[in-house]
């Protein structure tokens, strides 16, 4: 892929003479993890426990809102009213214990060989999600080692505004200490693609689901790759103008 447009345009629109990423902010449902379509199924049976019949490709559009958010839209939809705080917290409390019980998730084929080339770049990365899921986020350190320090991660838990609104990005670049233009989002859906365009951040799409390229492009992003283990091999080129091989730095 011939990135030279796609970083081109980036520049011109934020006044900018040189592509300089120093920070990845990185989605972890849907890219670093093949959680989603337990996330669909466990939102679906969530809501029919509450007699609400809900459509599993609609849950991958929502993907990256908090929990809450979710549940109040559900609600507003099904019965015409907004989520009361204990049925945001009730609900949600279902939703994650559903998930939980599944069968571990694996990480996503190609995630570790990007994050391998962002340690290798020198280019920090801070792990940005919607997600409270304590039985995803624990396996952080086992699955990707080394990788997110503690202190480099949001989650649901750090923001009052989540995808699609920019907030969670934010916060993300006050802790690796980036400007918006030295950072770059790694992202499988429309709300946080719209989330890291909004932010300022050059915004990588990935389509690892139903979600089309399309939708992606729509939504913001600078450049899409059709799954992760394309965005690992390309993200050299993309990031230092030339090509290297996966083996000079596994
Ligand atoms: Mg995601």
């Amino acid at each position: 892929m011939n990135f030279t447009k796609a970083i081109q345009d980036y520049l011109t629109s934020n006044n900018l003479i040189r592509f300089t990423p120093r920070a990845a902010l990185i989605d972890m449902d849907g890219t670093l993890y093949d959680s989603m379509p337990g996330h669909a199924r466990a939102w679906q049976q969530m809501m029919a426990e509450i007699g609400v019949a809900i459509d599993y490709d609609e849950m991958f559009l929502h993907e990256g809102r908090t929990g809450a958010a979710t549940i109040d839209l559900l609600m507003r939809r099904a019965f015409g009213r907004p989520a009361s705080d204990e049925e945001m917290r009730d609900l949600y409390r279902r939703k994650t214990e559903i998930f939980a019980a599944m069968p571990p998730v694996s990480p996503m084929p190609g995630a570790a060989e990007m994050l391998n080339f962002f340690r290798m770049a020198e280019i920090k990365c801070v792990l940005v999600t919607g997600s409270g899921q304590s039985s995803l986020l624990n396996r952080l350190d086992t699955d990707f080692p080394g990788i997110f320090d503690r202190d480099m991660r949001v989650t649901s838990r750090d923001v009052v505004n989540g995808k699609p609104h920019p907030e969670p990005f934010i916060r993300a670049m006050e802790k690796a200490g980036t400007k918006s233009y030295e950072s770059i989002v790694v992202e499988n859906a429309p709300l946080g693609v719209e989330a890291g365009h909004r932010s300022g951040a050059f915004t990588i799409g990935v389509t690892t689901g139903p979600v089309p390229a399309e939708a992606l492009r729509e939504a913001g992003a600078d450049v899409v790759f059709g799954s992760m283990t394309e965005c690992a091999a390309e993200l050299p080129l993309l990031v230092y103008g030339f090509i290297t091989t996966m083996n000079n730095y596994n």
